[in-house]
């Protein structure tokens, strides 16, 4: 019997590891999946927890629930040594250990691109993971706690301070729902008024939403910025040093929360410590059929898909597949078809998947849709792009969990308290008071 070592289940190695279960004959090769996290992240739902409309937990579709035949390792792989069929793992307790195996999977995805900025590892926060978004929407409600019980003045106008830095696909979608509950939380809030909320977001280049074309992009900065957001466009961060921003274009102020959403850098794990093949942006070199390699050169037993892999985009001659959940769940799904296909001695398939345009929410109620000429802008696309991903979002159990909290959100409103607490659950029981000296008979 064959192993199949997946590493990484996120949207690519949870597809991939999903699609093997039902198609593999029960004496044909067994399946591990190495992760440290114990679920798959629905990333496209990240900007809604920010918000709280979409629940944390269900952002994070369980492995054990859903892939049942599996085997599930939690921990991290430090160390592909594909010549010899071996990795390394780190396991979340205890001593890190070879694991060998027949097949790989590479589908570890990418991290957040950082860059050498003063203040920016103090102070930021990603939005790549639920526990970051769920800091995000917890500082931005304690914020307000305290901000509503200060005067006027500096320390009150950084509390109620949001920049966002990066204006690609999460930046936008993070900050236009960060500033859509921040707007709601006012009409909460009688101590707080509208024109004190100073929400920033910063992108390098004229433009922000590279995936739609200048019009629609164009339309959404006019959105924010009417909504009372500011859009620095051409903009550098140049330091966060002590939550004090300074941009490249002479533009400074305190932001209590800084979210820094402007990309994908390579994975540690392929980008310095693997044998596999890797080009120049840390990604793994994949052929369109998916395997690792080159058409020349394809390595045997290994395949990859998803953001840390660049696999030729055949509906865009000459260019790599771009990094989304639209390629990495169909390459995971593809993946696992090839690799049967292949240990079969049967025909694999080449990936081609032509876009099927854009979607992006902007708030409540507001969103953006773009295929080719095909521009919806406002509350359709916004519904759009909730049906599109309550559709997506893998299982019925978690389809069902999420339609139940927008239909309660759309009755009561969305929950405004700060769970921040949750960081020091025993503070209460340490300062409850002087411990009593216990004796016999005492309860408890
Ligand atoms: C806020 C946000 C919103 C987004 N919205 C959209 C959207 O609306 N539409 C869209 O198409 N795309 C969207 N994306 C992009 C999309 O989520 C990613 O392209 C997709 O998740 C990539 O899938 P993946 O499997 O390659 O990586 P991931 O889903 O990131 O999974 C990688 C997995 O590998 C694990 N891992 C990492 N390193 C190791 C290691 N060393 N050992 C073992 N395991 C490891 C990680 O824990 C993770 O579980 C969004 C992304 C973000 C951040």
């Amino acid at each position: 019997m064959r192993t199949i070592l997946v590493v990484g289940g996120g949207y690519a190695g949870f597809y991939t590891a999903w699609k093997l279960e039902k198609k593999l004959r029960r004496d044909e090769a067994r399946v591990i999946v190495v992760d440290p996290r114990p679920y798959m992240t629905y990333q496209p739902f990240l900007p809604e927890v920010v918000a709280g409309s979409v629940e944390a937990r269900h952002a994070a579709v369980s492995l054990r629930r859903h892939l049942r035949k599996t085997k599930l390792i939690n921990g991290s792989v430090t160390k592909i040594d594909h010549a010899h069929r071996t990795v390394v793992v780190q396991p979340a307790v205890g001593e890190d250990y070879p694991l060998s195996y027949d097949i790989l999977v590479v589908t570890a995805g990418a991290v957040t691109r950082k860059f050498a900025i003063p203040g920016v590892t103090e102070h930021a926060i990603g939005m790549k993971h639920v526990e970051e978004a769920v800091a995000i929407r917890d500082r931005l409600l304690t914020a307000f706690d305290q901000a509503a019980t200060l005067e006027q003045g500096p320390e009150r106008q950084r509390l109620l301070t949001a920049t966002f830095v990066g204006g690609g696909f999460s930046g936008v979608e993070g900050f236009g729902e960060l500033l859509s509950l921040a707007q709601s939380l006012v009409k909460k809030y009688p101590e707080i008024h509208r024109e004190e909320l100073s929400f920033h977001l910063v992108e390098a280049q004229g433009r922000i939403l590279p995936e739609v074309t200048d019009g629609p992009g164009k339309w959404v900065v006019d959105q924010l910025e009417k909504r009372g957001g500011h859009v620095h466009l051409n903009a550098q961060l140049r330091s966060a040093a002590d939550g004090h921003i300074v941009l490249s274009t002479g533009d400074e102020f305190d932001s209590e929360l800084i979210v820094w959403t402007a990309g994908n850098g390579a994975n540690p794990l392929v980008d310095n410590h693997t044998d596999l093949p890797v080009n120049a942006r840390g990604q793994l070199m994949v052929r369109a059929d998916l395997r690792i390699g080159t058409d020349a050169e394809p390595i045997e037993d290994a395949w990859a898909a998803g953001d840390d892999a660049a696999v030729p985009d055949l509906a865009v001659p000459g260019a790599a597949t771009v990094p989304n959940a639209q390629h990495a769940v169909r390459q995971g799904k593809l993946l696992a078809k090839n690799l049967i296909a292949a240990l079969r001695g049967g025909r694999v398939k080449a990936y081609k998947h032509a876009s099927l345009g854009v979607v992006a929410t902007l708030g409540l109620g507001r969103g953006i849709f773009q295929w080719h000429g095909i521009v919806i802008k406002g509350f359709p696309a916004w519904l759009m792009h909730r049906g599109y991903h309550v559709l997506a979002v893998p299982t019925w159990e978690r389809k069902v969990r999420v339609l139940a909290v927008w239909t309660t959100a759309a009755v009561f409103g969305r929950d405004i308290v700060s769970l921040a607490s949750v960081q020091h659950p025993r503070r209460a029981f340490e300062t409850g008071g002087e411990p009593v000296r216990a004796s016999v008979g005492d309860r408890g």
